[in-house]
C-alpha cells in the first residue's frame, strides 16, 4: 500500500553549469522522491540520499512543484533542456496517474518555450506524447527509456513494479512514430546475469529495429550498507551460484561501489557492434542543437567527442586542450553574463557566430581545423555521425 507524504520545498529547479553528458539537461527538476517502481539495485535505496521509511511506498512529493515552477520558469536567463528525472525518483511512477505533477509542469515547461527531457521505465509517459508534440515545434525532444533485457523473467526479478519490457517497447515504438527522439540507458547491467554478450546484441537488435536513437550503457554499482545488502539477498535467493562471484566483484567497498575489474572487452565489441549497426553511444547532435544554445551545443560536442575518440583509441590530448581553452573562455564569458541583469546570454551565442566566421575562434581553442569544423557544425548546419565519426 503506498504511503505518499506531501512536503513543500524552498527550491523546484537545480542549474548545472554545464549540460549533462547523458541527458543534456542544464536544469533538473523532480516532483518526487523515492520510487515505487522499487527496482532492487536502484541507487536511490544507499544511505547516502537518505531517504527514509519503505523507498517503495513512502514517496515524497514535492507539494509545492506548481506553484514554484510558475513563480521560477519565466525568471529563468538561460535557454536550455530541463531534465525531468532523477537516480533516486522516477517522474512517471504510478502515482504522478493520480496526481499528475509531471503533467502540469511540463504544460508550464512549453509555455516557455523550453525544451525537456526525462529518464522514465514507465509506459505512462505515453499519457503526454500530446505537449512533447507541441514542444517540437521549437525544439527536437527526446526521452530515455531503461531497458537493460529482453529477457521478462529478469526484469521482473529486479524491477518487479516496473511496466514489462514488452510494454516499455510498444511505448518507445508509439514514441517513435511521433517522432520523438528516445534513447536508452541500458544502466545497470547486471554482471553474469545482464553483462553478456547475447543479451546485449539481442538487444541492441531490437533497438535498432524500432529505430531508437542511441544507448547509454553502464555497470552495476553497488553501494555498501543496504542497498548491497539487498540486491545480495536476491542474488542468494535466485542466482545462488552466483552469490561468491558477486562478493569478490564487490569486495571493495568503494564509496560509489563500483566492481573491481571490468569487462573491458566485452564492452569495447558492445561499441564496435554498435557502431556496424548504427546506433550511437551519445545523444545525436541533432537533437541537443536545438535545445541548448550555441556555446553549450559546441561544449556537449566537444565532451562526446572526447568519450567516442577515446573508446576507439584514437588520441584525444589536441582536442583535450582545445576543449580546455575553450572552457575557460566560456566559463569566464558565461560568468561576466551571468554577474550583469541586463545582459541575455543570446548575445554570446552572437559573439560566438561572428567570431566562428573571422577565425576568431581558432585562436580562442588554439586549433584551426577544430575550428573549421565548428563552423560547419553551427554556421553551415552540418550534422556528425556519432558512428563514423565523421561530419555528414
Ligand atoms: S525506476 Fe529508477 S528511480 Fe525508480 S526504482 Fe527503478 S531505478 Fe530507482
Amino acid at each position: 500500500m503506498r504511503n505518499p507524504h506531501f512536503k513543500d520545498v524552498k527550491k523546484i529547479i537545480n542549474k548545472g553549469k554545464s549540460p549533462d553528458s547523458w541527458y543534456t539537461g542544464l536544469y533538473g527538476l523532480s516532483p518526487y522522491i523515492a520510487c515505487e517502481h522499487g527496482c532492487l539495485y536502484c541507487d536511490g535505496r544507499a544511505e547516502r540520499y537518505r531517504i527514509e521509511g519503505d523507498f517503495e511506498k513512502d514517496i515524497v512529493v514535492k507539494g509545492n512543484t506548481i506553484d514554484l515552477l510558475k513563480k521560477v520558469l519565466p525568471k529563468l536567463r538561460e535557454y536550455g533542456t530541463i531534465a525531468l528525472s532523477s537516480g533516486i525518483s522516477d517522474s512517471y511512477q504510478p502515482l504522478e496517474k493520480d496526481l499528475e505533477i509531471t503533467r502540469e509542469a511540463l504544460k508550464l515547461i512549453r509555455d516557455i518555450k523550453y525544451p525537456v527531457t526525462l529518464l522514465t521505465k514507465s509506459t505512462l509517459i505515453k499519457r503526454d506524447i500530446d505537449i512533447f508534440k507541441e514542444m517540437k515545434e521549437y525544439a527536437n525532444i527526446h526521452v530515455h527509456f531503461t531497458l537493460t533485457t529482453l529477457d521478462e523473467n529478469i526484469s521482473s526479478i529486479f524491477e518487479p513494479n516496473a511496466p514489462s519490457v514488452s510494454e516499455r517497447l510498444e511505448a518507445i515504438k508509439l514514441l517513435k512514430s511521433n517522432e520523438i527522439g528516445v534513447g536508452i540507458s541500458a544502466m545497470p547491467y547486471l554482471p553474469y546475469i545482464t553483462e553478456t554478450k547475447d543479451n546485449i546484441v539481442d538487444l541492441l537488435d531490437k533497438l535498432k529495429e524500432i529505430d531508437v536513437d542511441f544507448l547509454v550503457p553502464m555497470v552495476l554499482a553497488l553501494r555498501p550498507g543496504r542497498l548491497k545488502e539487498l540486491y545480495f539477498k536476491v542474488i542468494a535467493k535466485n542466482y545462488p551460484h552466483l552469490l561468491k562471484k558477486y562478493e569478490d566483484l564487490y569486495s571493495n567497498n568503494t564509496e560509489y561501489g563500483g566492481p573491481r575489474y571490468n569487462n573491458y572487452n566485452l564492452y569495447k565489441n558492445i561499441r564496435e557492434y554498435m557502431d556496424t549497426i548504427g546506433l550511437a553511444q551519445r545523444l545525436p547532435l541533432k537533437y541537443y542543437r536545438t535545445q541548448l544554445n550555441n556555446y553549450h551545443t559546441i561544449e556537449l560536442l566537444l565532451d562526446h567527442m572526447m568519450t567516442l575518440y577515446r573508446n576507439k583509441n584514437i588520441d584525444i590530448s589536441r582536442l583535450k586542450e582545445a576543449n580546455q581553452n575553450y572552457m575557460s573562455w566560456l566559463n569566464n564569458e558565461r560568468s561576466y553574463i551571468a554577474r550583469r541583469r541586463n545582459m541575455n546570454f543570446d548575445e554570446l551565442d552572437s559573439k560566438l557566430d561572428s567570431m566562428l566566421r573571422n577565425d576568431e575562434f581558432g585562436e580562442i581553442i588554439k586549433n584551426k581545423k577544430l575550428s573549421h569544423f565548428m563552423r560547419e557544425i553551427i554556421i553551415d548546419g552540418a550534422d556528425y555521425d556519432y558512428c563514423t565519426l565523421k561530419l555528414k
